[in-house]
């Protein structure tokens, strides 16, 4: 059977179900598999010949090992079946010019690339917790800066054993972003505004989190907590599977062969996302280069070009505030792996993230490092020059963390002239960020309310606004309460009504 053993202690060794539950494992660290399963040539062309649900099944099996098969059945259907997402393919891979295709991860109920795997997760989870002995009912803790909310809320509602609540900065989110959330439906979820910025919110749900006298009380009610964000090894594993599906999809129409290497684009915050592209690579999906693509906050550009991730710097709220981010947990991962699975080392590394503020990894690692990724980054400006020029020149509308990935695609190939196959991973709809995509292409900044702006991004493009988007505004706010960031853990016990 598969084992998962922790980033930062060897001695770790858990099945997936109990990793899934588990969320973090007890050092800190992050649990990741003991050995990586490989997948043959011969199963990759059996795998072009299934549709998504079948694919995410088969990759699904190698990593869930003490899952049943009808028990992922279940979960995968649920979660990509039933028109849940808008385009049959789930995550349709679009060419965009002779080399490159884009491979669109936001087809899904709230229109951003997290539904992919927040679809699954909460299917998963009660699985898991019954495998590995939890009676308790699940509470989710969410702190988000706009899209992991609506796609945690949305992946949750309803699923019997779990409550979801999610805590969001009062002025940290677009409009859209905060109807989505306060007008959420379903009986087992909560959600509240904090007055202060996305770090409040987050370091307040990290402290109610780790506090032993809250999980006491719950416990004592039948309740532990979990978490929903991408630290979770039940949220890395159904990324995986859009790699190889987008590859397949590559192979059936016949722009590469299978064996063939591609390389991948990926827009990058938390590394979850590439993270995912790397155990692909690992599985042996063929990979050529994987490159990493940031907005202004580029730690990850300069990590992967000098070994040395220093985290203090000055913070740029931009355009793409998904990738907004100056500690990429995922990274801790890859570290580990890159390293010969060295605890000790990756947990030095992450202890002088935190006491010093930055890291420098030995130069084999970052020899190894500097092989497999390229990296680049962009600012707002090259970012809406990039969603004008795409849309003029190729007719593809895509949103700003998408422009990042196109633009740091673009200055790859100048750079290196290669003209491998390559797929740019586009993880939001456009409309979910009408405002810098009207202005960019309009050159205005524009003064009408968001929902305007939504019928004016339909008007100059031709395309349609996602329904879930554009009926926002018709649906009843449940959730309107706000609390400070000291009184988040009173906001918790009203919510759940202890
Ligand atoms: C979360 C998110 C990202 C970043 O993904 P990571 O897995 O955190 O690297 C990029 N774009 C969008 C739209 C996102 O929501």
């Amino acid at each position: 059977m598969m084992h998962y053993t922790s980033t930062r202690d060897k001695s770790v060794s858990v099945a997936a179900a109990q990793a899934i539950t588990q969320g973090i494992s007890k050092d800190g660290g992050l649990f990741v598999p003991e050995t990586i399963p490989t997948v043959s040539r011969d199963e990759v062309a059996a795998l072009c010949q299934q549709d998504y649900i079948g694919r995410a099944q088969a990759i699904l099996s190698y990593f869930l090992d003490d899952f049943t098969q009808q028990e992922i059945r279940q979960c995968v259907t649920g979660a990509y079946g039933n028109n849940r997402f808008s385009h049959p393919a789930v995550a349709p891979v679009v060419p965009l010019s002779e080399h490159a295709s884009i491979l669109e991860l936001w087809h899904g109920p709230t229109c951003a690339f997290k539904d992919m795997a927040l679809q699954l997760l909460p299917r998963l989870m009660p699985v898991a917790a019954e495998k590995s002995g939890t009676k308790q009912e699940i509470i989710i803790l969410v702190a988000t800066s706009g899209d992991t909310g609506k796609a945690a809320l949305e992946g949750f509602q309803d699923v019997p054993g779990t409550r979801i609540l999610v805590f969001y900065p009062q002025d940290g989110v677009s409009h859209i972003q905060k109807l989505q959330m306060v007008t959420q439906e379903g009986n087992n979820v909560g959600v509240c505004a904090v007055s202060g910025n996305f770090d409040d919110a987050q370091t307040g749900v990290k402290q109610i989190f780790t506090d032993e006298r809250i999980a006491a009380l719950l416990a004592e009610k039948g309740m532990a907590f979990s978490s929903a964000n991408s630290i979770n090894w039940g949220r890395l594993v159904p990324q995986i599977v859009y790699y190889f599906s987008a590859y397949c999809d590559l192979v059936q129409a016949g722009t590469i062969q299978n064996g063939d290497k591609i390389n991948f684009v990926v827009p990058t915050g938390n590394f979850g996302n590439i993270l995912a592209a790397y155990f692909a690579r690992e599985m042996g999906l063929p990979v050529n280069k994987l490159i990493c693509a940031s907005n202004a906050n580029c730690v990850l550009t300069e990590f992967i070009q000098t070994g040395v991730y220093n985290r203090k710097r000055d913070f740029f709220t931009t355009i793409s505030p998904s990738m907004d981010i100056l500690i990429s947990s995922n990274l801790e991962r890859l570290l580990y792996l890159m390293s010969g699975n060295d605890s000790v080392q990756t947990g030095d590394w992450m202890q002088q993230l935190q006491q010093e503020g930055q890291y420098r990894v030995t130069p084999e690692v970052q020899e190894k490092i500097a092989d497999l990724f390229a990296a680049g980054y962009c600012d707002d400006k090259e970012t809406k020059e990039t969603i004008a020029k795409v849309f003029r020149e190729q007719g593809y509308l895509c949103d700003p963390h998408t422009a990042v990935g196109v633009r740091v695609y673009t200055q790859y190939c100048k750079k290196t002239g290669d003209e491998t196959q390559t797929v740019i991973a586009s993880t939001a709809n456009p409309y979910k960020f009408c405002t810098s995509v009207v202005q960019a292409l309009t050159g205005d900044a524009t003064q009408q309310d968001e929902f305007a702006q939504l019928k004016q991004l339909e008007a100059i493009t031709k395309t349609s606004c996602p329904a879930q988007l554009a009926t926002l505004q018709e649906k009843p706010v449940r959730f309107a309460s706000v609390c400070t960031k000291d009184s988040m853990e009173q906001a918790v016990f009203t919510l759940l009504q202890i």
